[in-house]
């Protein structure tokens, strides 16, 4: 028997239709990639939202095609998310950090029909304009009055934004219709698209506004530090929209003295970004003696949030934390950190140790940890094994079936993380499966050897590699770029990790070298570790 309840499909165009009909005066505000702060409200990025869904069926787009953006948070960004997905378009959301081959390597597997831009970019763009053969239109984002002449026919957003009628109807398809498109950042070979529904992003919003999740309300005033590029803001573009929060756009300039400002003059209470944004601010607040006066709350996640970071928001600033974990796949909210009662009721050091941790599984993401095999481990807090989550915002399937089949029997999507589940359900990351060292049947975890070799005070980066070995299958190797002007021996750093790590985890060999490559994620790339040490043989 079926209930009896109204059919009404969680489509994400209804979220800025709920902020324009209930918290039209809202304001959003936007240090504008052109320089000045332009201050809007939901009422017109409603308006203007519609207005680009005309401009796009001008331009020919149709239900499902996918229109890219390459832009900064702000207010124009966001107008453009709903413009597209308000009538079955889909947006795809492009990082402008990765490298050029890689960009339209994704943009021609996508095929985007449409691409809008922010200034910033058009130089890029000019040099690799030809290469983007799906590519029929090219907005730039701006006024008249900035309009660039660098690339050939290229539209101006406000002009037609002026043209066009504000009159379009949202909506009226199917919510597991697509939405967005974002593609992972290829650490595992080509870049592989996750492509969210109208449903799963709703259900996502809905699951990120609550208390223990990202608890934002309408009294918020939101900075998503956080890019709408690099898996979907965290949600924030539409939990934002959702509570009718004062949502606050940084633009391009992330340094510490830019965010600073912003979370000042505009009374910011709440924010995310990953971990080095907030060592930028924090080390602007510590240059400049200055004080957070308003900010009550900041998420961090996209990599493990260092102890050292934890501490000043919280003992030197008042500023509580929440560590998150998540990926482009899981849209991206996996696991939060927000203490439970049991938790609380332990010492502030025992507290602080489950901060550390990636944390715990909201309602709507199933989590397991496997061997190998498959087989279940149990959660007890010291087992290693491969992460697996299900839900309904988690991806099944990449877009045009990149990468094959990407689920178990039971349904569940292997994250690439290895992690330890404690009994208490917070979830530890311990290393990417793919980088995880595996010594005599045991995992070592290279992350955690690279996190303390690198406190030794003449490292600047560290690096832990798997080399072959003929007994053990695999030994940890580590690699070291030495600061500046700075000598040491391998021994120093034996030593150093000594009584730090088992003894069995203790590196064969320490290698410095030179540079140590970043992915476009500011990751260490360790793909390219591998390749360049693919000669290397253990002493
Ligand atoms: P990509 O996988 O393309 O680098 P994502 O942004 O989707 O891009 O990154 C997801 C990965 O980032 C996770 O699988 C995990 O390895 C890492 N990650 C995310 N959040 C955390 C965290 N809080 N602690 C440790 N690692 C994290």
């Amino acid at each position: 028997m079926l209930g009896l309840m109204q059919d009404w499909p969680l489509t994400v165009d209804k979220i800025l239709d709920h902020a324009n009909n209930w918290h039209p005066r809202q304001e959003i505000v936007t240090r504008s990639v052109e320089g000045p702060i332009v201050r809007t409200t939901y009422a017109d990025a409603h308006d203007r939202a519609k207005r680009l869904s005309n401009v796009l069926k001008s331009l020919g787009v149709q239900p499902g095609d996918r229109v890219a953006t390459l832009a900064w948070n702000t207010a124009r960004h966001l107008e453009t998310w709903y413009g597209i997905m308000g009538i079955g378009a889909v947006c795809h959301t492009l990082n402008p950090r990765l490298f050029p081959d890689q960009l339209c390597y994704i943009i021609g597997h996508a095929q985007d029909k449409v691409l809008f831009t922010d200034l910033t970019f058009v130089p890029l763009l000019a040099r690799f304009r030809e290469q983007m053969a799906s590519v029929q239109h090219v907005v730039i984002m701006t006024d008249a009055e900035h309009m660039p002449d660098s690339i050939p026919g290229a539209l101006c957003y406000e002009t037609l934004l002026e043209q066009a009628s504000a009159d379009c109807e949202w909506g009226g398809f199917d919510e597991n219709t697509a939405a967005g498109l974002c593609y992972t950042s290829g650490t595992t070979g080509n870049p592989k698209g996750v492509l969210y529904s109208h449903r799963s992003n709703f259900l996502h919003t809905l699951v990120t506004m609550t208390t223990d999740v990202m608890g934002i309300g309408g009294r918020d005033v939101i900075l998503p530090i956080v890019p709408m590029f690099h898996a979907n803001a965290w949600g924030i573009a539409f939990s934002g929209p959702a509570v009718g929060a004062k949502v606050v756009m940084p633009g391009m300039r992330l340094d510490g003295a830019s965010v600073f400002e912003l979370l000042e003059s505009e009374q910011v209470t709440f924010s995310a970004a990953v971990p080095t944004v907030w060592q930028m601010l924090l080390n602007h607040l510590r240059e400049t003696g200055a004080r957070l006066s308003s900010l009550k709350r900041v998420v961090i996640g996209g990599a493990a949030v260092p102890e050292a970071i934890l501490r000043a928001f919280q003992d030197d600033y008042g500023v509580e934390v929440s560590h998150a974990w998540g990926m482009t796949e899981t849209s991206p909210l996996g696991t939060v950190g927000t203490p439970t009662a049991e938790v609380l009721r332990m010492s502030a050091e025992d507290q602080r140790r489950f901060q550390l941790k990636q944390g715990r599984p909201p309602l709507g993401i199933e989590m397991k940890l496997t061997d190998d095999e498959g087989r279940e481990l149990p959660h007890d807090g010291k087992t290693y094994g491969r992460l697996k989550v299900k839900g309904p915002f988690v991806v099944r399937e990449y877009f045009r079936g990149e990468g094959g089949d990407i689920l178990d029997p039971q349904g569940f999507f292997d994250t690439g993380d290895v992690a330890v589940l404690d009994p208490q359900g917070y979830m530890q990351i311990t290393d990417r499966s793919k980088d995880v060292i595996k010594s005599g049947g045991e995992w070592i975890s290279s992350i955690e050897i690279e996190n303390i070799a690198v406190g030794h005070p003449k490292a600047a980066l560290a690096a832990v590699i798997g080399a072959a070995h003929p007994k053990w299958d695999e030994r940890p190797v580590l690699l070291v770029k030495l600061k500046d002007g700075e000598a040491a021996t391998r021994d120093d750093f034996l030593q150093y990790l000594e009584g730090k790590i088992a003894k069995w985890w203790m590196p064969d060999d320490v290698v410095f070298v030179e540079e140590i490559p970043l992915g476009a994620t500011g990751k260490i790339d360790k793909k390219l570790i591998r390749e360049r040490m693919k000669e290397y043989v253990l002493p």
